[in-house]
């Protein structure tokens, strides 16, 4: 445990630069509204494979079809794939969320999550793990956008962007990155680090190519620092 500490403490310095230099390039987030949990729900299974446009779309279509989550739940699976056609993989979706909706009445007899604000942050994780189609990402979107819990979401820029860093092993599972960087973060920075991280690595730190020349973060990257360096 000792010798634990001693590894992930400069790993939380350095996680706290990395913070620190975000906040000074794309400023502090402030918080916004966000949705209720269950429409959280819903809009993260519609955003698996598509883009933000579509899965909008798709959910608001959703929403003028069947005004309540309860009408969508008791809906036939055909008339929520043509409600969500936009987001793409209707066939697939619409039987997740129909599920999701149908597992959260059957455990707590009505549509409603706010239970979870007075769960452990773990416990609340794993509730709602067990549901169809959802993974430690959506549990954290869920948890922390909607009811303000402090559980952090890895997405594909932050997994990309913080195993570059070296704040998360380059072997490390998305899913073992989730527990890695919420010791590594206090939980204040939980949301803007969230928010940054996604905006470095759309504008700056992207997948096939990243513009280290123009980084904030270079000096403190071990993929920099091995990688492009030397070619400067
Ligand atoms: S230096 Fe390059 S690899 Fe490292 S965070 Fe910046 S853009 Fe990404």
């Amino acid at each position: 445990m000792k010798g634990e500490r001693r590894e992930i403490d400069p790993l939380r310095a350095k996680a706290r630069i990395v913070h620190e230099k975000l906040i000074q390039a794309y400023g502090q987030p402030t918080w916004r509204p966000h949705l209720d949990a269950i429409s959280e729900v819903v809009s993260t299974i519609l955003s698996q494979n598509t883009n933000d446009g579509n899965r909008d779309r798709a959910f608001n279509q959703l929403r003028a079809a069947f005004p309540t989550w309860e009408m969508v739940r008791d809906a036939p699976v055909e008339a929520i794939a043509a409600a969500i056609n936009p987001a793409g993989l209707a066939p697939q979706k619409a039987p997740r969320i129909k599920q999701a909706l149908q597992f959260i009445t059957t455990q707590r007899g009505t549509l409603d999550l706010d239970f979870l604000k007075d769960m452990p942050v773990q416990q609340a994780k794993e509730w709602l793990m067990q549901i169809k189609g959802i993974g430690p990402k959506t549990a954290a979107i869920v948890l922390l956008f909607a009811l303000g819990r402090p559980a952090f979401p890895v997405d594909t820029h932050i997994y990309r962007v913080t195993r570059r860093l070296g704040l998360v092993d380059p072997h490390m599972s998305v899913e073992k990155a989730h527990d890695i960087l919420e010791q590594l973060l206090d939980p204040e920075m939980y949301y803007p680090f969230h928010l940054n991280v996604i905006r470095h690595g759309r504008e700056v730190c992207q997948a096939r190519r990243p513009r280290c020349a123009a980084c904030v973060l270079k000096d403190w990257c071990d993929y920099y620092c091995q990688n492009m360096a030397l070619r400067e």
